[in-house]
């Protein structure tokens, strides 16, 4: 069985989060593990309060892991503030972790900030040297590079930028522009559009973790890189088409494969 780690919030009403992550590795097929570095107090209708967790505690979290088990994968999302990133990229560091997917985590739909403001730059410094893969969306790339995007050539332009920073591959996630849900995955050299149908419901609480969550376990599995960002579209554009409401605001995803 391969093993994956997510390094994360937790998101009291499961949509999103570490909550998220542990789905979709069941669903992928894979053994999940968690260590938490946020606890939040959120439903679908918004983040009402967040507790880190000390980053002492998220050190002994990754060295009971990494001192006992095996992972063929990592998937962190929200990091919160200077202080995490730092205690996970030491980790990460210390172990010779591989395949490790970040999801830049900044501002939750509801428009919470997940990051605080003066950690951007030491995700940048620390995190994305070390990625296998980076996720950001449209205002995660533009908050990374300064860059405002309108079009294709702009996601294009961000995403060289992104590569510079460290990770050996960028996937600048299109979603949030006008027409099709449009992905740009880029490897240094050339560019992959990755186009898919844009689905019409207001419940994607939970989305970008889910395809991270998604790429992590196929990488793990064995996949090529290209070919697990793929399927992993498909596992989210699936996630999305049945998707539902579980209060009044912004419901989840539906997790299986
Ligand atoms: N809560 C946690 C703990 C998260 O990690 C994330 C996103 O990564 C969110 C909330 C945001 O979820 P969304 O913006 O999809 O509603």
């Amino acid at each position: 069985m391969k093993k994956v780690l997510t390094i994360a919030g937790s998101d009291s009403c499961g949509g999103a989060g570490i909550q998220a992550d542990l789905k979709t590795f069941s669903a992928h097929g894979v053994y999940g593990m968690s260590v938490i570095t946020a606890v939040t107090a959120q439903n679908t209708k918004g983040v009402f309060a967040v507790q880190d967790i000390s980053p002492l505690l998220i050190i002994q979290q990754l060295e009971a892991i990494f001192d006992d088990i095996t992972v063929d994968a990592v998937k962190i999302g929200m990091v919160s503030q200077i202080e995490t990133i730092e205690a996970i990229a030491k980790q990460l560091k210390k172990y010779s972790v591989n395949n490790i997917v970040v999801d830049p985590v900044m501002i939750s739909k509801s428009g919470y900030h997940l990051l605080q403001s003066d950690a951007k730059n030491s995700l940048i410094m620390n995190l994305l040297p070390l990625a296998t893969i980076v996720t950001p969306n449209l205002m995660e790339a533009e908050a990374i590079t300064g860059i405002k995007i309108n079009s294709l050539k702009e996601i294009k332009e961000a995403s060289t930028i992104i590569h510079k920073m460290g990770p050996k591959y960028v996937l600048v996630k299109g979603g949030h522009l006008e027409g099709e849900a449009t992905d740009l995955l880029y490897d240094g050299s050339s560019f992959m559009v990755l186009p898919s149908e844009r689905i019409k419901t207001k419940n994607t609480h939970g989305t970008g973790c889910t395809l991270s969550s998604a790429i992590a376990s196929n990488i793990a599995k064995g996949l090529g890189f290209t070919e697990s960002v793929k399927e992993a579209k498909k596992y989210i554009t699936t996630a999305i088409k049945h998707s539902f409401s579980i209060g009044k605001g912004v419901g989840p995803t539906h997790h299986f494969y």
